[in-house]
């Protein structure tokens, strides 16, 4: 569908074929899953462009979870501006409410339910897949020397010393490549092992580590494909690999879609209000300015126009 206004880019189009034509079941399950330890940016509105974009053009079920794992970084504050801002982006998502006292569905919160995640660790214990470690990030970066900028993979320091009261845990993970079929990006291959070794699944201050929650509560909710932007793709090969461990036994798919541009014909400046939906409300833009901002700033349209929410859903379909 070419809207009169502007026309749909190749990025678009082949997210739709792509979409279009890998076989996901009936009712498909996709999710939101924002961290309230800050504002909503235009970042989390093109994730939300392309999840419910997808999930609207192609018959699947958008789940709302906050990623409120980390106690020490999430807010009150933040988690109530970024239901707000999503109620006022017009995000209604099938599972998982924005407001919990709306009638009917909660609000998903990890914190909620730390049982699952204990369970998961456990579960590891019993399979001698996880260890306790006492390395400081410092220790780390002595032994790996001067890497900046890339991941450093554990050197397994405490694989074997049997620190076993301590807070911290790693899981032991495999040498083996994971190989995904990434609905945009085609075959994927990863060596969790060299990437970034035994990874952390609680952290020396007790709290369960994203890599372990979000590939708990992906199974838990049954999400059938993961939408999210590229900066996640390297953590896709050992959270398949945690899963398999864990006992799931379909993996999810996954779908890594591009990150804001810095486009020339877009200011993501302070005079634009900024990347915060705070500062564009206030400053006046309306929702489908939002969204067409979003959309154009992921290469999804070739030209910054107001779009509405199906016309966000026709950039997918
Ligand atoms: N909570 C993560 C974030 O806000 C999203 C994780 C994911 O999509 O896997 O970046």
């Amino acid at each position: 569908m070419n809207s009169p206004r502007f026309n749909r880019t190749t990025e678009s189009l082949r997210l739709a074929q792509a979409l279009a034509t890998c076989a996901l079941p009936l009712n498909w399950r996709t999710r939101f899953a924002p961290a309230p330890t800050g504002y909503l940016h235009l970042g989390h509105v093109v994730n939300a462009v392309h999840v419910w974009g997808s999930a609207r053009a192609h018959g699947g079920q958008v789940v709302l979870r906050l990623e409120d794992h980390d106690r020490t970084r999430c807010r009150p504050v933040f988690e109530r501006a970024l239901l707000d801002d999503l109620d006022w982006l017009g995000f209604v998502p099938d599972i998982g409410a924005t407001d919990e006292f709306r009638a009917g569905d909660t609000v998903l919160r990890q914190s909620s339910n730390p049982a699952r995640f204990h369970l998961a660790l456990n579960h590891l214990a019993t399979r001698e897949l996880e260890y306790g470690c006492v390395c400081t990030r410092k220790d780390i970066a002595e032994i790996a020397g001067d890497r900046s900028g890339d991941e450093i993979p554990y050197p397994g320091t405490c694989a074997t010393a049997h620190h076993d009261t301590a807070i911290a845990r790693r899981v032991r993970v495999s040498n083996e490549a994971e190989r995904f079929d990434d609905v945009r990006l085609g075959p994927q291959s990863q060596v969790p092992r060299t990437q970034c070794g035994d990874f952390l699944v609680r952290d020396r201050n007790g709290n369960f580590t994203y890599q372990l929650c979000v590939t708990v509560d992906d199974w838990d909710q049954r999400i059938d494909l993961i939408i999210r932007g590229e900066d996640l793709l390297s953590s896709t090969g050992r959270q398949l690999q945690l899963a398999r461990v864990l006992g799931r036994g379909a993996p999810p798919r996954f779908m890594h879609h591009q990150l804001l541009l810095r486009a020339d014909g877009i200011k993501l400046s302070k005079s634009l209000g900024d990347t915060g939906i705070r500062e564009m409300r206030e400053a006046g833009l309306s929702r489908d300015q939002v969204l067409g901002r979003a959309a154009f700033a992921c290469g999804l349209t070739n030209r910054e126009f107001a779009l509405s929410h199906d016309e966000i859903t026709g950039l997918f379909a």
